[in-house]
């Protein structure tokens, strides 16, 4: 038998933000599957619940954190009641995000404010809700989950890219501010990958074929491909890396 002791993720407790779909659901379940209890959360109570539902039918150990990343009351309540009656959080996975596509010129104000809200503001409360109890711990892992447009520009996502851009400055920039109190931050830069924020460009062909042509891997991702470097990333195998963004993009941010 292989000893795959370093990733095993047994007794930790991930809590994945926005995992009640998409990549974050399909990183909970890996997370889980690696021996993770797991807290899910989403804004959406139902939605939240089925999907644990689908989680424990697994044999995953989860618990259900609704609340809105944006909303930071609601976000240091759930932390602290999490820790109060799971457990302390070893794990958080920035995951939570939204797109919203448009042209810049006539980008709405309040779209723009929406969209920092949840993938920038959004890390910045729940990093400190949890950080600032993983630094009394001395220990902790962050996963924030960037984009290929955290490096590459592309037109109508002008303010999404500027989020992502942010997260992998977030990344970088806490980690040379934690790394000495054991906290291991660091992010997954997916490519395309096949999840309901993308069903709009899914549905449109002539979209999905660049997609494939743009991609040396020549096709769309599913969400259940980034689960090895969220597993690398949360595992004892990852206790020197700080602040690397691991993109999981089929080769297209390397590529022309
Ligand atoms: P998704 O399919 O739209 O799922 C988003 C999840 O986040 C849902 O569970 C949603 O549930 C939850 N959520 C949204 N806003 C939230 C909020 N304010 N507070 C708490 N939960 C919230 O998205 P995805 O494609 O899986 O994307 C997940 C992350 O990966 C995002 O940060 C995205 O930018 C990033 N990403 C995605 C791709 C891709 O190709 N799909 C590529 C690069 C990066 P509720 O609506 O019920 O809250």
């Amino acid at each position: 038998m292989p000893d795959l002791s370093l990733f095993d993720l047994s007794g930790r407790l991930a809590l994945v933000t926005g995992s009640s779909d998409g990549i974050g659901f399909a990183l909970a379940a890996g997370l889980g599957k690696a021996g993770a209890r797991i807290a899910l959360n989403g804004r959406n109570a139902e939605k939240l619940a089925a999907a644990a539902e689908r989680l424990a039918g697994q044999g995953i150990a989860v618990e259900t954190a609704p609340f809105d990343v944006a909303d930071r009351d609601a976000v240091f309540r759930a932390v602290e009641r999490i820790e109060r009656e799971v457990g302390p959080i070893d794990v958080l996975v920035n995951n939570a995000g939204v797109q919203r596509r448009n042209p810049f010129e006539t980008f709405p104000e309040e779209t723009w404010r929406e969209i920092m809200a949840i993938n920038v503001d959004g890390v910045f409360h729940v990093t400190q809700a949890v950080g600032g109890r993983m630094i009394e711990r001395k220990r902790g892992r962050i996963i924030n989950i960037c984009s290929v447009t955290s490096e590459l520009g592309r037109k109508t996502i002008v303010p999404y890219a500027a989020t992502k851009g942010a997260l992998r400055q977030m990344t970088r920039g806490l980690s040379a501010e934690w790394a000495k109190h054991n906290i291991q931050i660091n992010a997954i830069a997916p490519g395309y990958i096949r999840t309901p924020l993308n069903q709009a460009l899914l549905d449109d062909a002539k979209f999905s074929a660049w997609v494939e042509d743009r991609t040396p891997a020549g096709r769309w991702a599913e969400p259940e491909e980034l689960i090895g470097a969220a597993i690398f990333l949360a595992s004892d195998a990852a206790s020197y890396v700080n602040g690397h963004v691991l993109y999981v993009d089929g080769g297209l941010s390397t590529s022309v």
